[in-house]
């Protein structure tokens, strides 16, 4: 068999992410693309995975491979690897399918060593280029490969600055950089005991090797976890001919977006250094300059850019992040990829890429995560409360958003503090991916150098988590813990505000409100209802939230609590007054009282809603929620319904439950106080009859569910009671008007017997919060203090609250929409429970062949979009 651990740049395509990696595909397809790429090949994830197999070995066939694709690459460079003149230099880049950014490693500059750095001085006339590509091989290579602290190379070169009153590494001369080369040298053998290696192959091996391990270290397996990236891909290694942007002021490297990563604008955004390599940008050691201001410097460079990274767009069919460095005045592109955004931007691009006609609506909505949707109602600081706020610094608006909480200056504190239950905020020079446990639990993240595009930045936009990075007037002094900025000086753990989309810090905690783009979710939104087979409705009541639900997307009102309108404080006196009635007379005056308020609400309600469709519920908690609790609200009672306070005691004594969730409330109360429903569903069909007669487009069907049924006889009784009042209500008003009498599915028996409850309901709709409760047997209200134990021993997977239950609930929910569907295919079967806000139950739930589901109006868009995309 042929084996094939190692694939050339040209012979590549983007669509073997899995066996180059995602950097590799990308070349690859830029290559076949005929752009400007340094020539290069890409050793496979197969190879890594064997590598790692074989516990740590390098097999014949992979070196014999690796050999033959440096030979080709030096009879197209006409450089040779380890020669002493013009010497082939490569660069050694990891990359997996996913892009996991610093995660892993990349060395630079390979090939030089004490002879070859000679040749390249020959060849390019500047010994101080050479001896500077020579000293940040022995630095990353001793860190890469050797696992030698970076601090100990960085230490010596300032030590060697300070000695010679240099200011910064541009005023570095060739014999300095000579001179540091030898030094680091002495680091190396000091720490490995071992010269370092004068062999290329050897270094080639050794490097590829570490990035082989790397696949293994602690933060790539962090990050992983952190993505869900599973363990088992490996990792690419790419080797390619070095282009050098450290070669004078006509070089430089940069990186690059095709639009604005935080918000999405449309147009070039990036930064670049001019005389720098590689790492210089993203590590934020020098502050970059903006994109734009190449357009002075190289002007035909920049138009070059432009026309490519248009170019790349068009191609991938997605905003690209470019990596690219000039050598010389001539651009060369080392690295492309579909750029990470914040959700804001995520929309904006989709949407402007419908707009340009590259993407369609229906791949739009494929490419919207339905998190980011939370993520695009980010929050923002409250105006009010800026006005007297101090501001403690500025920066870059890294990632958008708001956030306040108690400074740290490691990831290691931040966690610790975190973990004891502080907000905190990781405040740093620049952040690297040994800090991203830290940067995991952070409200914020704040560092001093570095730019839009460091590391800091990056993450924190993937994480959608507020940044502000490059705040240089901020002394950071992670030694002894505090951040100077003027003549003010904050200690760990104090107190600050760091809003992300400005890119002020302030002192102190601000209140900050949850933002919104409702523009962009709307047209998203708009888009995926088209596509969306079963509907969204809202769980809502109160005018505020209808409004809301309405903007956000909902069709109508899947769930209204009638019980959420008995609570205000006028309100619940009359309830209360109604609940202690002991005889009929006296029930009617606080069930009068309690009908006005009813029928106002429901007014609003069939107002706001324009004829859409809602379902109201009719009472159904436990009586007792509803008593007076304390000794002042038992007095003031006793006084309204004229009798003493122990009378009302008493009579809460009375109504007292042992087990009032399986006791004495939904139904079972209408089965002994029928009055109470029978005023309720008056209430509902006067008010659709007044707010029609008001105006015709305003017609309403009422849909009207009873609560808790758990057999069919129930149900008709109920049912019969209802009809009759209704049937009043038409012969006292003279009008008619459609409605519909349904019920929840939520006691295990009703959907056992569904098909014989069918026969007496016109609608249904899954109350999956109660059917989980009495499926499992756990009480919602107490089921946290063992979930948590469940989850630790891997008895239970998730919290079935929170996720449906596929295999236990979801099986008893499959029986009875099976049985209503053979009685008649034609009724409405509904959820209402708190998964049908839940992007993963809505999969299932739209599987087992629900019309509809509802949830809390925050939740529909996401709801709308998970539905649009399953199809
Ligand atoms: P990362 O995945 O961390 O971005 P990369 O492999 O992309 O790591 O490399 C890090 C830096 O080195 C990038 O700025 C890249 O442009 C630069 N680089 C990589 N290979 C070369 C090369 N052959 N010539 C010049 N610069 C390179
Ligand atoms: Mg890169
Ligand atoms: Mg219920």
């Amino acid at each position: 068999m042929l084996v094939k651990y190692v694939i050339d740049f040209s012979k590549g395509s983007k669509e073997q992410k899995d066996l180059l990696g995602g950097k590799g595909a990308n070349l690859a397809e830029m290559t076949k693309l005929k752009l400007p790429v340094p020539t290069g090949f890409t050793i496979t994830t197969e190879a890594c995975l064997d590598y790692l197999e074989k516990k740590d070995e390098i097999s014949a066939e992979l070196d014999t491979e690796i050999r033959q694709h440096i030979e080709s690459m030096e009879r197209r460079t006409k450089k040779r690897f380890g020669a002493t003149s013009d010497p082939l230099l490569v660069s050694v880049r990891s990359g997996s399918k996913f892009s996991m950014p610093g995660m892993m490693d990349t060395i630079l500059n390979l090939g030089l060593n004490d002879e070859t750095v000679i040749g390249l001085i020959q060849k390019t006339d500047d010994a101080r280029f050479a001896y500077d590509c020579y000293r940040r091989l022995l630095q990353m290579f001793g860190d890469v490969v050797c696992g030698i602290d970076k601090n100990r190379f960085e230490e010596q070169l300032d030590f060697y600055k300070s000695k010679k009153k240099y200011c910064s590494d541009i005023e570095m001369q060739a014999e300095d950089w000579q001179e540091l080369v030898a030094v680091y040298k002495d680091i190396f053998l000091e720490v490995t005991h071992r010269p370092f290696p004068q062999d290329p192959y050897e270094q080639l091996t050794l490097a590829v090797e570490a990035v082989f391990h790397s696949w293994n270290n602690r933060r790539a397996i962090t990050y992983r976890r952190l993505h869900d990236i599973p363990d088992s891909l490996g990792t690419a290694v790419n080797i390619q001919e070095m282009v050098f942007g450290n070669f004078g002021t006509a070089s430089g490297t940069g990186v690059a977006f095709t639009r604005n990563p935080a918000t999405g604008e449309k147009g070039i955004f990036g930064e670049f250094l001019l005389n720098a390599q590689g790492e210089d940008v993203v590590a934020g050691i020098r502050t970059p300059q903006p994109i734009s201001e190449l357009k002075l410097l190289l002007p035909q460079v920049y138009q070059e850019f432009l026309t490519l990274s248009s170019l790349l767009e068009s191609h991938y069919r997605d905003m690209q992040d470019i990596e690219f460095t000039i050598e010389n005045g001539k651009l060369y592109l080392l690295q492309t990829r579909d750029g990470k955004r914040t959700a804001k931007s995520a929309f904006k691009v989709c949407i402007q890429l419908v707009e340009e006609g590259i993407i369609s609506k229906k791949e739009a909505i494929q490419r919207i995560n339905p998190t980011m949707v939370t993520q695009l109602l980010h929050p923002v600081f409250e105006p009010d409360h800026l006005k007297n706020a101090q501001v403690f610094a500025t920066g870059l608006p890294a990632s958008p958003g708001a956030a306040n909480g108690n400074i740290y200056f490691t990831a290691e504190r931040a966690k610790k503090a975190s973990e004891q239950g502080e907000k905190v905020i990781l405040i740093r020079q620049e952040t690297s991916p040994e800090d991203i446990e830290g940067m995991v639990v952070s409200e914020a993240i704040v560092t001093s150098r570095g730019g839009m595009t460091s590391h800091a930045a990056v993450v924190a936009r993937g994480m959608g988590v507020c940044c502000v990075a490059g705040c240089e007037e901020i002394y950071v002094d992670e030694f002894l813990e505090q951040a100077t900025a003027g003549n003010v000086t904050l200690h760990q753990g104090e107190t600050i505000s760091v809003d992300g989309t400005t890119g002020t810090i302030y002192r102190g905690s601000i209140p900050y409100v949850e933002g919104d783009e409702w523009q962009l979710l709307e047209t998203i939104t708009d888009w995926a209802k088209e596509e969306a087979s079963i509907g969204v409705k809202a769980n809502a009541e109160t005018p505020a939230d209808i409004k809301t639900a309405l903007k956000l997307g909902a069709q109508g009102i899947g769930l209204a609590r009638t019980e959420h309108m008995f609570f205000g404080e006028e309100r619940i006196v009359e309830m209360r007054k109604m609940i202690l009635a002991q005889h009929e007379e006296a029930l009617m005056i606080p069930l009068n009282k309690l009908k006005e308020f009813q029928k106002e609400d429901f007014r609003t309600m069939f107002t706001l809603l324009k004829g859409k469709p809602c379902t109201i519920r009719l009472l159904d908690p436990p009586l007792h929620e509803f008593l007076p609790q304390t000794e002042e609200e038992i007095t003031h009672l006793a006084k309204e319904t004229q009798r003493t306070p122990a009378e009302i005691k008493y009579r809460i004594e009375e109504l007292h439950e042992q087990n009032p969730m399986l006791g004495h409330r939904g139904c079972r109360l209408a089965v002994t106080t029928p009055q109470i429903y029978e005023m309720q569903v008056a209430a509902i069909i006067e008010s659709a009859i007044e707010v029609a007669q008001k105006d015709t487009a305003n017609t309403n069907v009422p849909e009207i569910m009873i609560p808790l049924i758990g057999s069919q006889e129930e149900m008709q009784w109920l049912r019969e009671r209802l009809v009759q009042s209704i049937q009043k209500v038409f012969d006292n008003t003279g009008q008619e008007i459609p409605y519909k009498i349904g019920t929840m599915l939520e006691i295990p028996r009703a959907c056992l017997t569904a098909e014989k409850i069918a026969e007496v309901a016109d609608f249904f709709s899954f109350g999956t919060n109660d059917l989980t409760q009495l499926t499992y047997g756990f009480s919602r209200d107490d089921s946290g203090k063992f979930i948590g134990a469940y989850q630790d021993k891997k008895l239970l997977k998730e919290d079935p609250f929170q996720h449906i239950d596929e295999e236990g609930v979801g099986t008893l929910m499959k029986i009875a929409v099976d049985q209503i569907r053979n009685f008649d295919p034609s009724i409405k079967i509904g959820v209402c429970g708190e998964v049908g806000g839940d992007p993963q139950s809505i999969r299932f739930l739209k599987k087992i062949g629900v019309d509809y589901i509802s949830c809390s109006p925050y939740r529909i868009p996401a709801a709308i979009l998970t539905i649009a995309q399953e199809g």
